[in-house]
């Protein structure tokens, strides 16, 4: 496993699904997901470039942070209980799984009580599955507008995980769904007196099966695990 080279190919099928789309390449984040997997995948990924990295778990998250390279950040993009976003709040640069009205309200008073603002986005089950934590698309918006009303959020964007699909052109149709939800949901906030700049713009879309096609229809965050680390073992 040659993380310096996987990097290597993911950035350069990113630049190339920005250019066959008519984006600038440095419009899409790469986002290493390093659930599962040592420190020093981190730190070989850290020396290759990379700042940012993704973690599932709150206990990984707690064990890892003290210890992270020097200049890179922590997204939680696992689904996160209520109970644990006081462990996290001060360990993560953004929350990308808010899934629920009662989630955020949460971190809002997490956030207020330390003074601090955190940056989320709001998780979509874009295809409707059962097995996966995420707002309907129909409940997105009124759910967004009441967040508004909770101090210390940015509503920075939209997340979704697209079904697991060995061939990621299939995922372009739900892609594109959360690209007219961003849209949708920038008109309501408009509507709210809430400025230009400040509307969301974020899609955190694309992981290894699908990640061009999810930046060929607007991704701004892909997040990426087993081809950069390879395949996950959670037996161990
Ligand atoms: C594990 C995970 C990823 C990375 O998945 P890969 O298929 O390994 O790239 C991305 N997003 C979320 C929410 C994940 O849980």
């Amino acid at each position: 496993m040659n993380i310096r080279n996987n990097i290597d190919t993911v950035t350069e099928n990113i630049k190339r699904a920005c250019e066959s789309s008519g984006r600038s390449d440095d419009s899409v984040k790469l986002i290493t997901v390093s659930k599962t997997k040592p420190l020093s995948d981190i730190y070989e990924a850290s020396q290759a470039g990379i700042t940012d990295f993704g973690e599932n778990y709150v206990q990984e998250i707690l064990e890892k942070y003290p210890l992270m390279p020097e200049g890179t950040r922590i997204h939680m993009i696992g689904h996160l209980q209520t109970n644990k976003v006081k462990k996290v709040i001060d360990k993560v640069c953004m929350i990308h799984s808010v899934d629920s009205v009662r989630l955020a309200e949460v971190i809002s008073r997490e956030t207020q009580k330390r003074g601090i603002t955190m940056d989320i986005l709001l998780e979509v089950n874009i295809a409707d599955e059962p097995s996966k934590y995420g707002f309907a698309p129909q409940e997105l918006i009124p759910s967004a507008i009441l967040m508004l009303g909770f101090p210390k959020l940015r509503i920075k964007g939209l997340m979704t995980s697209a079904p697991i699909t060995d061939d990621g052109e299939k995922n372009r149709i739900y892609f594109r769904r959360m690209s007219g939800l961003l849209s949708e949901l920038r008109t309501a906030m408009s509507k709210t007196g809430i400025p230009l700049a400040e509307l969301p713009s974020e899609l955190s879309m694309g992981m290894t099966d699908d990640y061009e096609a999810a930046v060929m229809e607007g991704s701004t965050m892909v997040r990426v695990g087993t081809a950069i680390f390879g395949a996950r073992e959670y037996n161990k």
